[in-house]
């Protein structure tokens, strides 16, 4: 039941390195990689983040144009990896989902990773029942 998801220190370091820009708005990628099932729960490996434009140019939401979304599936695919998880910052709450968020995972239900200052959580919509938060090991 227990679901989880790897990601690397320098992923992670990566991953900051996008807030820092983006601040004070959001910063937002979407993460490939590859899923493992095992009975009931999955293991998401993230092999590699893709940065994507906040469009709103937002500190308190985000949204990615269909043209980045569309080139970023592109790479995704072509590199034989799958869509693992969609990145995004809080500059200013902290690292659980805004309403606005829990709307959006129920239509794209892959792990959200929320990152807010040094604290940096994930998620996933539970069979359509609001959210599970998902184990996290940085290797
Ligand atoms: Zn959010």
């Amino acid at each position: 039941m227990l679901d989880s998801m790897i990601i690397t220190f320098k992923q992670l370091e990566m991953l900051k390195g996008l807030a820092e820009k983006a601040y004070p708005y959001e910063a937002c990628a979407l993460l490939a990689g590859s899923v493992e099932v095992c009975g009931s729960s999955n293991t998401y490996r993230v092999e590699q983040v893709i940065e994507v434009d906040n469009a709103d140019r937002s500190s308190i939401s985000f949204s990615i144009r269909d043209e980045d979304l569309i080139k970023a599936y592109e790479t995704i695919t072509s590199n034989g990896l799958e869509l693992v998880g969609i990145f995004h910052t809080h500059p200013f709450s902290n690292a659980y989902p805004s309403g606005k968020d829990l709307r959006y995972m129920q239509i794209n239900p892959v792990p959200w990773i929320i990152l807010a200052g040094d604290e940096i959580r994930a998620f996933i919509v539970d069979e359509g029942k609001g959210v599970k938060e998902l184990r996290l090991f940085i290797s």
